[in-house]
């Protein structure tokens, strides 16, 4: 059992790396901008108001994604991977009472980090509709902002661990599972 938080600029491999270790540990992983781009696929009234944050770079507000996850942690568990979430200290506090209220606490905290000209290129190579070089730019801006203080509210809480995603997805995958098994191992989750 783990529960683990990635951290990392949009395009930074945080997906998909989640995903490897989701499998690899048989746990969920919670990846917020699926569930909402699934709410914006169904139009519910949630992805109607989330859309025009999303189209334009921004993030969605708080109270939606803190709703969202709240939603999904109450019967996991097993563990969990969150991807894409928290992306403000807002967001971190709200999931640090939560998880008080669940009994459950955080394994570990991933930053990966990926120089911005790596993200750009990446993320243009990846070509979604909204990954004009533009947005891309914006993105960033917000990452820089609004999500980049969590590096430092999780490290001064001791969860943080820095794993450098300019790498071959292999190479970070052994890493990351050699940090849990440690990780877990110390807080005897494992
Ligand atoms: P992602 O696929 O994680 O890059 O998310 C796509 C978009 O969904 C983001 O650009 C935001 O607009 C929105 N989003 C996803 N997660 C969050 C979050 N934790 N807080 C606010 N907005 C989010």
């Amino acid at each position: 059992m783990a529960r683990l938080i990635f951290l990392g600029p949009p395009g930074a491999g945080k997906g998909t790396q989640a995903e490897k270790l989701a499998v690899d540990y048989s746990i969920p992983k919670i990846s917020t901008g699926d569930m909402l781009r699934a709410e914006v696929r169904a139009e519910t009234h949630l992805g109607l108001e989330a859309k025009s944050y999303m189209d334009a770079g921004d993030l969605v507000p708080d109270h939606i994604l803190v709703a969202m996850v709240k939603g999904q942690l109450e019967d996991k568990t097993i563990g969990w991977i969150l991807d894409g979430f928290p992306r403000t200290i807002p967001q971190a506090q709200a999931l640090e009472s939560l998880l008080v209220e669940l009994h459950q606490a955080c394994d570990c905290v991933i930053n990966l980090d990926v120089p911005d000209d790596a993200i750009v290129e990446r993320l243009l190579k990846r070509q979604r509709k909204d990954d004009t070089e533009e947005l891309i730019r914006h993105r960033l801006d917000v990452y820089r902002k609004q999500t980049q203080p969590l590096i430092e509210y999780y490290q001064e809480r001791g969860y943080l661990n820095k794993v450098d995603g300019n790498r071959s997805e292999e190479t970070i995958h052994t890493e990351l599972k050699d940090l849990i098994e440690t990780v877990s191992h110390t807080n005897g989750s494992v």
